[in-house]
């Protein structure tokens, strides 16, 4: 039987190409996505993979949303939560609108879908969860305290979840990516981009599939032993 997965933010983007890895590994992928409708019915039509809206950041609206794709595809062996924003700016101009927002979505967004899908997972015996964490949750980076903060909050998060499924065959993993050419990383100014690029030892940006592949591999049944593991993709930029 194909395994069940649910790629949050996974009509665009990193997303767009975890759900395509996994698709061709031969899952039954959904992909979860926030607001932008023509995206997600573009990607639907384009791929084959249904698309779902809800806020992972909700609480509320996670649990049905899961309840949803339960009821409509069976019960959810594989999440990805890769749904995640920025709203930069440095401290002493952060409000605390923008600290809260990435707060609740980057890092409730996995919470809220770890406790829709993972009490099913420890009774079945079987499941995977890998967590997009971000070299800037690992190194910090200058205006970004709010994104920082949660991105390294998923890292702390995935290592606590991983000894609660380890006897359970539910594997937790994180994946750091580096810069990757996404619409996220477009909205970095040019001038800004290129400085970040030139401390990129490969001296190029990543791309999303370079993310997916990682995904697959750690959501296979060969990932079953790397369990609480943060797996850095970032060509060399920060080796940790
Ligand atoms: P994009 O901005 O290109 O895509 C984000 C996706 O997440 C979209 O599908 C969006 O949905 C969805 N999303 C946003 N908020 C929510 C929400 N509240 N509920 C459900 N879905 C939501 O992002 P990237 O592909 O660049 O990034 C993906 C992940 O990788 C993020 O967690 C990011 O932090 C992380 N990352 C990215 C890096 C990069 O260089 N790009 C580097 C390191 C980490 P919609 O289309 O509806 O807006």
């Amino acid at each position: 039987m194909a395994r069940v997965a649910i790629v949050t933010g996974g009509t665009r983007g990193i997303g767009e190409a975890i759900s395509l890895a996994l698709k061709e590994q031969g899952c039954t992928v959904l992909a979860n996505y926030a607001g932008n409708d023509a995206a997600a019915q573009a990607f639907t039509e384009r791929t084959g993979i249904p698309s779902y809206k809800w806020d992972v950041g909700d609480h509320e609206a996670a649990l049905a949303g899961c309840g949803i794709v339960e009821r409509e595809v069976g019960p959810i062996d594989i999440v990805v939560n890769n749904a995640g924003i920025t709203r930069d700016a440095v401290l002493h101009k952060m409000s605390w609108e923008d600290w809260n927002e990435v707060m609740r979505i980057n890092l409730g967004g996995c919470f809220n879908m770890a406790k829709a899908c993972f009490p099913g997972m420890r009774e079945r015996g079987w499941g995977r969860i890998v967590n997009i964490g971000s070299i800037n949750g690992q190194a910090g980076q200058y205006g970004q305290v709010n994104y920082a903060a949660a991105k390294s909050g998923i890292h702390g998060f995935t290592k606590a979840l991983a000894q609660e499924g380890a006897k359970f065959g539910v594997t937790v993993n994180a994946i750091a990516p580096g810069y990757i050419d996404t619409d996220m990383v477009a909205a970095v100014p040019p001038p800004v981009l290129e400085k970040i690029v030139a401390k990129i030892p490969v001296g190029r940006l990543g791309h999303a599939d370079e993310i997916a592949r990682g995904v697959a591999f750690l959501t296979s049944e060969d990932g079953a032993f790397i369990t609480g593991s943060t797996l850095s993709i970032n060509g060399g930029q920060h080796m940790y």
